[in-house]
């Protein structure tokens, strides 16, 4: 893993209408490197599914639930890390991430809709992937590939399935005394937030036309 150490801070979640965009906020601090998410408040679906990523899929992502953004940003920087508010009215991201990249501690703060004044003059940097509106996931997936520079993408997650990459169909590896193929595998929708209608894992469904998903032993 890089030496960069990144947790991200969700602010203003709203479990009636963010549960599944607060979902995918951790499952992409997760999968792109982040240690934690700290989410102001509480959402027992959004707990959950990201119990049930973390069960299924390995690796040592946490969730902390009912943070304090003030108190979390304020002890965050008295304990020397820096802070990234992803914001469309920030700095453009290609300008200051070298100078981000310099703080071994980067906390990531995200926001849902209005984001109080206080968090653009207690972040350090203010930065927007684009200044264009578009999308808390996105800019969150973005920013931390550029904080980690792509090496996020070969990083191991211990203690779980592991896909098999592969140019066509599925290959999934168990660990041996862990999941069975039923609470861990082929059967379950990932991310745990999948509506109705939905295909079980987002990518058309199904193996591909001629392709055999490989069931394999991780040893
Ligand atoms: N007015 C908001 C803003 O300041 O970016 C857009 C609200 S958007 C629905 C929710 C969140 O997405 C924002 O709080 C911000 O964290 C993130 N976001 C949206 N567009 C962004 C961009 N271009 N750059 C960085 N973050 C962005």
């Amino acid at each position: 893993m890089p030496p960069v150490r990144a947790v991200v801070l969700r602010l203003g979640h709203r479990p009636e209408r963010d549960k599944r965009v607060t979902t995918h906020v951790g499952l992409v601090a997760r999968a792109f490197g982040a240690e934690e998410m700290l989410l102001c408040g509480r959402d027992a679906h959004v707990e959950e599914s990201l119990d049930d990523v973390a069960m299924r899929w390995g690796g040592d992502f946490r969730l902390t639930v009912d943070a304090s953004w003030k108190g979390e940003m304020v002890r965050w920087k008295e304990r020397g890390g820096g802070v990234v508010h992803l914001t469309m009215y920030g700095s453009n991201l290609p300008d200051v991430i070298d100078e981000i990249r310099r703080s071994k501690e980067i906390m990531v703060v995200v926001g849902a809709e209005k984001v109080p004044a206080e968090v653009y003059e207690l972040a350090d940097w203010n930065v927007a992937v684009g200044n264009q509106p578009h999308s808390e996931v996105a800019a969150l997936a973005v920013f931390l590939d550029r904080l980690f520079q792509g090496e996020e993408l070969v990083r191991e997650f211990e203690g779980g399935l592991k896909i098999v990459p592969s140019p066509r169909g599925k290959e999934v590896l168990y660990p041996e005394n862990g999941l069975d193929e039923e609470e861990g595998g082929r059967d379950k929708e990932e991310g745990g937030d999948k509506e109705k209608g939905e295909e079980e894992d987002g990518d058309g469904g199904g193996a591909l036309p001629g392709a055999e998903a490989g069931l394999l032993l991780w040893r």
